[in-house]
């Protein structure tokens, strides 16, 4: 996840950079443009393109700030000790979900999983995430533009490595999930970003 995580925070600074970019050019040719209609025409058009992507931009950063808000907000829920999760989960499982561990890309059992169905937290069974919200990132770790419901997880603010980055939580027992970036797909322009092995999955009947 880390070398994911570093990359989508890139990808994200880049397309900021390039809307930045074009907002720079736009103003270039309206500085420019003092000659021909066409240019002038150009420069409405190109300022129009800058405006609308910013106005994009802006709607887009509200969501996720939003989402940084809850992160900063919310309480980690009551857990088991490790005991109890040693004598319940794998050691894969315990080392990803219990101590914030990451899988390997790409080896995660559910990553190619396509079936219908509802992805669940392997710790406690909670309903996570709904196989209509999943699709191929190409990051190597199944990934979601959405979450069953708000409740169902907790979002915690992670600055490790030093990145800054949001923490993905099973609401109801704690377990480590993944993160979530602001690089998906429409409607929500989310990616949760989540181990394999932090996932149950229980197909459609
Ligand atoms: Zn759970």
């Amino acid at each position: 996840m880390h070398r994911a995580g570093r990359v989508a925070y890139s990808l994200c600074r880049s397309a900021r950079l390039a809307i930045h970019s074009a907002e720079g050019r736009a103003g270039a040719i309206g500085a420019a443009g003092t000659g021909s209609a066409a240019a002038a025409a150009a420069a409405a058009a190109a300022a129009a393109a800058a405006a609308a992507g910013r106005s994009e931009t802006g709607q887009h950063r509200r969501s996720f700030q939003s989402l940084c808000g809850a992160a900063a907000s919310h309480q980690p829920p009551p857990s088991h000790d490790d005991a109890y999760w040693l004598d319940k989960l794998t050691p894969e499982q315990f080392r990803i979900c219990r101590q914030k561990g990451t899988e390997r890309p790409f080896t995660g059992a559910l990553y190619h999983n396509t079936k219908p169905g509802v992805y669940s937290c392997v710790c406690c069974g909670q309903m996570l995430f709904a196989s209509s919200t999943k699709y191929d990132s190409g990051s190597g770790w199944p990934s979601f533009f959405d979450v069953l419901s708000k409740d169902a997880v907790n979002l915690s603010e992670d600055g490790a490595f030093g990145m800054r980055r949001i923490e993905v939580e099973c609401s109801s027992c704690g377990s480590h999930l993944g993160h979530v970036f602001d690089d998906g797909p429409a409607p929500t322009r989310l990616r949760y970003c989540i181990n394999s092995v932090s996932l149950g999955f229980r197909p459609s009947p």
